[in-house]
This record gives C-alpha cells, sequence and structure tokens, in this order.
C-alpha cells in the first residue's frame, strides 16, 4: 500500500513529493526527483496536525519530515498509533526508557553531588550549630587520644606554652611531642609541636609564626570544620545501612586534613595576629623555608602531608608582608625560646 507524501530529508533542500511504501519496520520513500529514501518507524517520535494533514518527525538523524492529509495514510497511522499494536508502541516505550533512565542518572548525579559535596558544605554550615562547650569537650577527647599515641614532655610542653602564652595564646595549651617528624597541628584547645620541628628553628620567629597558624586553625574552628567534613558521609552512610558502627571515628582522627583554603586562612589569621600586636612577620618566610627544605626528600613530612604547601601560600605570604610593612616590632619572647631549645637539646642526649 502506497501514498502520496511530501517529504523532508532533513537537509538543505525543500520538501518534495514522494510516494510512501508502508511496510511494517520500514518506510520506503521514492521522491518525485527520482531518490530513495528509507525510514524505519521506529525512529518516528513526533507526529502532530497540521493545514489538515498530519506531520511525522524523526528524533534521529537523518531528521527526515513526512506531511501528508491523505485520510488513509491518517487514518492508518493514527489507529496504529494508539492501538499500540504496531512498532509505534515500542517506539513509546523506548523513548519513555530513554526519559526514565535520563531521570535516573539525573538523581544518581545529584546523590553523588550531594555526597561528595553538598553534605560537607552542609555539615561546614552546621559548625555555627554547635557550641564553644561542645567543641572544647571533643578537644578534651581527641587529647585523650593523643596523651595515649604522642611522647608528650611536660617540662618542654610547659616552656612552649609559655612562649606561645607571651605570644598573646592564653587560652591554648601548647605541648611538645619527642619526635623526628617535622610537624605541628592544632585540635580544638590544643597545639601540638614535634620536637622535630623545633630542632630546625634557630630562632623565635619561625615557632611564632607556626603558633600563629596553628592557632588559626584553632580560632576558625578547622578541626570542627574538617570532622563534620570528613564524617558526614560515614553519618549519612551509617544511618542509611543501619550500622552505627562507621560512625565511630577511631584511627581516622589522626589522618584529619585541611583544605588549601584552610591553609591560607590560618596563614593569614597568623600573620594578621603578628601585625596587630607588632611582633616581627619574617618567621613565616622562614618557616615555609624549613618545610620547603623538608620536602625535598622523596617521602614528604607529616606536616607537608596535612598542610599542603605550595609556591603559591608562600606567595601569598609574601606578598601580606609586602602590602603591610611594619615599622617597629616588639621583641619575641627569646628567653622561653632558648629555654624550650635547651629542653629539647637535652631530650636528645
Ligand atoms: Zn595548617
Amino acid at each position: 500500500m502506497s501514498y502520496l507524501i511530501t517529504y523532508h530529508d532533513g537537509g538543505p533542500n525543500p520538501p518534495v513529493h514522494a510516494r510512501l511504501n508502508w511496510q511494517a519496520h520500514e518506510w520506503i520513500i521514492d521522491t518525485e526527483n527520482g531518490r530513495q529514501y528509507r525510514m524505519p518507524v521506529s525512529a518516528i517520535t513526533h507526529f502532530a496536525p497540521k493545514d489538515g494533514g498530519i506531520e511525522l518527525k524523526t528524533s534521529r538523524f537523518p531528521y527526515q519530515t513526512i506531511f501528508t492529509s491523505d485520510p488513509d495514510f491518517i487514518h492508518r497511522f493514527t489507529s496504529d498509533w494508539k492501538s499500540g499494536s504496531h512498532k509505534f508502541m515500542e517506539v513509546r516505550t523506548r523513548h519513555i526508557l530513554g526519559w526514565l533512565s535520563l531521570l535516573l542518572l539525573v538523581i544518581a548525579a545529584v546523590c553523588i553531588w550531594f555526597y561528595f559535596k553538598g553534605l560537607p558544605m552542609l555539615s561546614e554550615q552546621m559548625v555555627g550549630l554547635v557550641s564553644k562547650e561542645h567543641e572544647q569537650k571533643l578537644g578534651e577527647m581527641l587529647f585523650k587520644d593523643i596523651q595515649s599515641k604522642e611522647k608528650l614532655d611536660s617540662i618542654g610542653s610547659a616552656r612552649l606554652e609559655e612562649f606561645g602564652h607571651q605570644l598573646g595564646f592564653k587560652e591554648i595549651k601548647f605541648h611538645l611531642a619527642e619526635s623526628d617528624v617535622v610537624n605541628a597541628y592544632a585540635i580544638p584547645g590544643h597545639v601540638v609541636v614535634y620536637t622535630g620541628l623545633l630542632d630546625k628553628m634557630k630562632d623565635p620567629a619561625p615557632l611564632a609564626a607556626l603558633l600563629g597558624h596553628e592557632v588559626g586553625h584553632i580560632r576558625l574552628r578547622h578541626s570542627l570544620k574538617s570532622i563534620m567534613r570528613q564524617f558526614s558521609g560515614a553519618i549519612v552512610l551509617s544511618l542509611a545501612f543501619g550500622d552505627a558502627s562507621a560512625i565511630w571515628l577511631g584511627e581516622e582522627l589522626q589522618k584529619l586534613s585541611y583544605s588549601r583554603k584552610m591553609e591560607t586562612e590560618a596563614d593569614e589569621f597568623g600573620l594578621k595576629f603578628l601585625h596587630q600586636h607588632q611582633l616581627p612577620l619574617t618567621g613565616m618566610d622562614s618557616l615555609f623555608s624549613i618545610l620547603s627544605a623538608e620536602s625535598g626528600d622523596v617521602e614528604p613530612p607529616a606536616f607537608l602531608s596535612t598542610h599542603p604547601l605550595s609556591k603559591e601560600r608562600q606567595a601569598a605570604a609574601r606578598e601580606w608582608l609586602f602590602d603591610h610593612p611594619q615599622s617597629t616590632t616588639k621583641p619575641l619572647p627569646a628567653s622561653a625560646f632558648v629555654a624550650l631549645k635547651e629542653r629539647t637539646a637535652a631530650l636528645k642526649q
């Protein structure tokens, strides 16, 4: 059975008159200028009434269009489409399945985004809801863990605390830990410095910069933010699977890491603090030099793995120094530093 139609092949040529030969799976179209086209029935996804006839379109390349006002064709096509007895049924199902899988894909993408980005962002926002008291309790809990794992020296810690308090960080507890690792870190209320890092310091300036940076992490609530960020996923997963054991943080707390943004914020905090208190800012640069020299080895020191150090960070600090010149500076707590160095030397023997 064949029908008179107007056919457009989707290309730049205008539509032409043609004859459509109806077959079950594929229509053969012979145009008035002697060309033959094939239109798979399954490719037809759109049809609409137009100018007293009907227009059909395919949704895949080549984008063919058929127009006809032949009442026999219209009747046959529309009844086949409605009854679903024809291949059109398959087309519609495939169409729906296509949309459905796209929808599922979008939902999956949103879930993945939420898990990896949205959730940490949300939990960071929620940091504001955590009270200072709870944060302090968290700090004490973490410190108990540190006490059992680190080799803390009470005499050295007292001298480091003296240094820190003279800088103005009165509410913070400072601890000296015996270790060759060039490292330092902060948890709520506490700063831990390794003897390995102190050994590299020849004067009090880099120590002041280091403490400024670490106290910055505390004041800006970075530990809390990181904990919320890193464990939000575990909490959600454990809720989803009804398994509370996933919430147990345990060893994971040792791997607590700060984002590059947090490191920059802590650097800025340190610099601003020293500047406001008219303390020399030069220590930040020598601190970076100490750390850079350490990272020259194949294995980066722990401080670097938890404190991603980059040339940009050092450059940013230098720029800050350039923008904030100091006319006069107060002396750093030199005697506390000397006493601390004496202690680290004694510990080595
Ligand atoms: Zn840091």
